[in-house]
């Protein structure tokens, strides 16, 4: 008995008795990350014959039966599912149902070499729209664009965390910041080194877009699928517009920049990072001008000699709660902070005992001998000269992002390293993606 077949569109909530016929866009694993990683399930993105597209889901326990067929581009029928509401967030499609593969379920390859089904479909979403859906969290949009630049972290051989940043222009003359992490930092980082040529065209899936600071900036999550150039249709459209408008000048330098261990990066991608990345710890480099010195925050504390930690004052005497003494004896370091702005926005930066006595070539003690105010415990003096005379300075500077900074309320960074010459850049290097 033959079934009758149906759209997409047509589908409701419930078992369907009947068969689509779809091809297979994307698939990807979604995994538990607090859980190891654990395989929960597949998720598949399908397009029937009207252009709708469809999301899909195969169980982790399911999966096996099917793994195997999961190939891209491959068209099927599919029948004896289950059509259940979306989640309201993270939307992958525009229906609001998706297909549930159950034990009945019917996906058979279909082998008709000339097919009415649409070879590909996005979600494309510009500019705009995209900052309407920043921060929603409600819609997983896809993105084509001219790609500008790459920075990446990724080393040989890997290390565990990645993260590669990718600049994009999308419909106007802004840039924006496609961020891909981890394993599929990596992907694009090896995919780019193996190509010949600098791609110009990316198309990027399933991308999560975030307002930090204002910005617009674009995350990739774990659908996220990235197409260079003529591997889709819609890119090779874009690639064609690009190449007849390509001015005959001589070509950029290479989209992959060398990467030093150290990525350079703007105040705003800093603050987006802490938003948007798993917690780690990993080193940047910063330039900025220092706008100003929050000078109510003090300069210098009391530390412990044995393990630096601030001490509290008894009547008499000093104490380290860490080493558990009661007589510990102080020695001054510095704690500077301070506001530090770049064209893309402002951060809290401070400035440690070791970074400032190397600045200043003068250790904290010795700037309190300096100042010379009698009877004030040093914490409470007055900020010397040579740290508020840092305003309007420009530095450039490494920045240690750690778990710390990963928690809802520690927005300071700390700044582990300034450049030789008091941090100011020699010209050559103030370069930054062209
Ligand atoms: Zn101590």
């Amino acid at each position: 008995m033959a079934m009758t077949k149906v759209f997409f569109s047509d589908l409701k909530s419930g078992r369907c008795s009947a068969v689509v016929e779809a091809r297979l866009l994307r698939f990807w694993e979604a995994r538990n990350v607090k859980r190891g990683g654990e395989l929960m399930w597949a998720d598949l993105l399908l397009v029937d014959v009207n252009g709708t597209i469809m999301q899909a889901s195969i169980s982790s326990n399911r999966l096996p039966r099917y793994q195997e067929q999961l190939i891209a581009g491959t068209m099927f029928s599919i029948s004896g599912f289950d059509v259940a509401r979306c989640a309201q967030n993270f939307r992958l499609t525009d229906s609001s149902l998706h297909i549930r593969f159950s034990e009945t379920t019917s996906f058979k390859e279909l082998s008709d070499p000339v097919s009415p089904l649409p070879t590909e479909a996005f979600r494309f979403r510009n500019q705009s729209e995209l900052h309407g859906l920043a921060n929603t969290n409600s819609h997983l949009p896809d993105i084509i664009g001219e790609i500008l630049g790459v920075r990446s972290t990724v080393t040989d051989p890997p290390e565990a965390k990645n993260r590669v940043m990718v600049t994009i222009r999308l419909d106007s003359d802004d840039t924006v910041t496609l961020s891909l992490f981890d394993s599929q930092a990596v992907a694009f980082h090896m995919q780019l080194e193996s190509m010949r040529d600098d791609p110009k065209v990316i198309v990027a899936t399933s991308i999560n877009p975030k307002l930090v600071g204002g910005r617009l900036f674009l995350n990739a999550t774990s659908g996220t699928h990235v197409y260079f150039d003529k591997q889709t249709d819609a890119g090779s459209a874009r690639f064609y517009q690009l190449v007849a408008r390509d001015t005959g000048l001589p070509s950029a330098a290479p989209l992959l920049r060398s990467y030093a261990k150290v990525e350079k990066m703007t105040i705003a991608e800093l603050s987006n990072f802490v938003v948007t990345a798993a917690s780690q710890e990993i080193d940047f480099l910063c330039t900025g001008k220092v706008v100003r010195v929050e000078a109510e925050k003090g300069w210098c504390y009391v530390a412990c000699s044995k393990c630096s930690k601030k001490l509290q004052r008894s009547s008499s005497a000093l104490v380290c709660g860490r080493c558990d003494n009661s007589h510990a004896i102080g020695t001054l370091r510095y704690r500077v902070e301070t506001v530090i702005s770049d064209d893309s926005g402002e951060g809290t930066f401070v400035w440690f005992d070791g970074v400032m006595t190397k600045l200043h070539s003068l250790r904290a003690s010795e700037a309190v001998q300096m100042l010379g105010e009698e009877g004030v415990n040093p914490e409470d003096s007055m900020v010397p000269p040579f740290i508020t005379e840092m305003e309007g300075n420009t530095y450039t500077f490494q920045v240690r992002v750690t778990a710390y900074n990963f928690t809802e309320h520690h927005k300071t960074f700390t700044i582990t390293r300034v450049d030789k010459d008091h941090g100011r850049l020699p010209n050559d290097d103030v370069d930054d993606n062209g």
